[in-house]
């Protein structure tokens, strides 16, 4: 069964350009020679390395930990022996440690991995240990440890755990093929969402643009409880977490709040596969599956990889550039993350490549604002765009804040519709920026 139409206020309708790879069954990418695998692939604090150079490695096996609760462990996605471990850039868009791993092409899997057993009959500890073990972050391109967000205090009481398959972003059709190739394993990683946090309700939120992955998610809840399919309007930001729940629940997450406050937990669908899978086979997040496409790519393909891999093997892959690429990014085109090399790894919230050719990379240059107030009536946190970005030139950050500029979600959203080409959100980013640092540094 499933509960239609649900949408939020304001937002935008950007071309999906999904046609290239929306039909595209997921390839297993070819295999590295070389993985390069940072340690800290997520929000938290960065792992130290539990391997030294030299070592041997195997699949699944764990090389990254910490001691911090909310941190996530990692784990080696080939076979192979441990070249160094150095300072590289990530495609999370940082220099961070990593691990370098030349591949002896075995695949020998590690002793450590070993299938969970039944969903039913694991208990609600054992779900959150097999999470917290297997380094599990939100696959969405957010990357926060999933044992953490599954852990609120004891205070904030859940009652509705929400899947995110909107992937709303222009480009990207990975959560799709997800949801259409890896049913079985998104309806397991349900159950032990629910188990974790304890609740009887869920939805697996998708929007109407994926008739074909309503059907199929519809189908394989046919005969379980508790978990249903809600039909979402197709809108860009309909995946932003706050924007999801109010569709899904009604329910409004307050200024500087978290969905644990309104009894909610999200979750990426594609996050929830890939915990399925890690039930199923014992085996931690070593893979994921992104979407390569791009007005720059000559072949453009939604591909199964190993993490760790280079963005310039997986180009490579896809049949390399078609033309001079003009932006390469991390995710997709409104809150990914751009890359100035190939030579930078997909790390597991690597939801896509996108290359773009010179053309459509080009930004126009800014004029006058023309007081449209379009940007005003589409933003989907009820800010006023042109107000904070005017401000933030101004370098006028304590009154940028009055305007909650933190509450952006920087969306995009209001640079998209903006007539006069207007950088709002890269001002906005940069009173964003400027506030938190400035709260850091008067202990605010
Ligand atoms: S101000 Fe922030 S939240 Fe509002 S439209 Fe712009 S980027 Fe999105
Ligand atoms: S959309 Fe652009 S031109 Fe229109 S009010 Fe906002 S900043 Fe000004």
């Amino acid at each position: 069964m499933s509960t239609k139409g649900f949408t939020f206020k304001g937002g935008i309708h950007p071309p999906h350009y999904k046609k290239q790879t929306e039909h595209l069954e997921i390839e297993n990418a070819k295999e590295p020679n070389v993985v390069v695998i940072p340690l800290q692939q997520h929000i938290g604090a960065p792992c130290d390395a539990l391997v030294t150079v030299g070592q041997t490695v195997k699949v699944g096996q764990k090389i990254g930990e910490s001691k911090a609760f909310v941190s996530a462990n990692v784990h080696s996605s080939v076979s192979g022996i441990v070249k160094s471990i150095e300072m590289r850039n990530s495609s999370g868009g940082m220099k961070v440690n990593c691990v370098v791993i030349e591949s002896d092409e075995k695949f020998t899997v590690d002793e450590s991995v070993k299938p969970k057993g039944d969903i039913d009959k694991l208990t609600k500890d054992e779900v959150l240990l097999i999470i917290k073990e297997a380094g599990l972050t939100g696959m969405g391109g957010a990357g926060f440890p999933t044992h953490v967000k599954l852990s609120p205090p004891k205070d904030k009481e859940i009652d509705v755990v929400i899947i995110n398959g909107a992937e709303c972003e222009p480009f990207l059709t990975a959560d799709h093929r997800i949801m259409l190739e890896k049913a079985e394993d998104v309806v397991i990683g349900a159950k032990a969402v629910k188990k974790a946090v304890n609740v009887e309700k869920c939805f697996i939120a998708i929007e109407k643009n994926k008739p074909d992955a309503i059907e199929v998610m519809e189908k394989a809840l046919e005969n379980v409880e508790g978990i249903e399919v809600a039909e979402l309007e197709t809108k860009y930001p309909q995946g932003d977490e706050k924007r999801l729940i109010n569709a899904v629940t009604g329910r409004v997450v307050p200024s500087g709040g978290l969905p644990m406050d309104v009894g909610v937990v999200v979750n990426n669908v594609g996050t929830i596969a890939t915990l399925g899978n890690i039930i199923k086979t014992g085996m931690p997040v070593v893979q994921r599956v992104v979407t390569v496409t791009g007005s720059a790519i000559k072949n453009p393909k939604n591909l199964y990889i190993r993490i760790g891999t280079l963005f310039s093997d997986v180009i490579e892959q896809c049949g390399g550039f078609s033309e001079e690429p003009g932006k390469i990014i991390n995710g997709g085109p409104m809150m990914g993350i751009a890359q100035f090399t190939t030579d930078v790894p997909v790390i597991k919230g690597t939801s896509g490549i996108l290359v773009l050719n010179k053309k459509d990379a080009t930004i126009e240059e800014p004029q006058n604002c023309i007081r449209c107030g379009k940007c005003v009536e589409i933003c989907p946190v009820n800010l006023q765009p042109l107000i904070i970005s005017k401000l933030s030139l101004l370098n006028k950050f304590d009154e940028a804040e009055g305007y909650h500029a933190l509450d952006c979600i920087e969306c995009g959203s209001c640079s998209f519709v903006c007539p006069s080409k207007r950088r709002l959100i890269e001002s906005i980013r940069v009173a964003k920026r400027e506030i938190v640092s400035n709260r850091r540094k008067t202990g605010k």
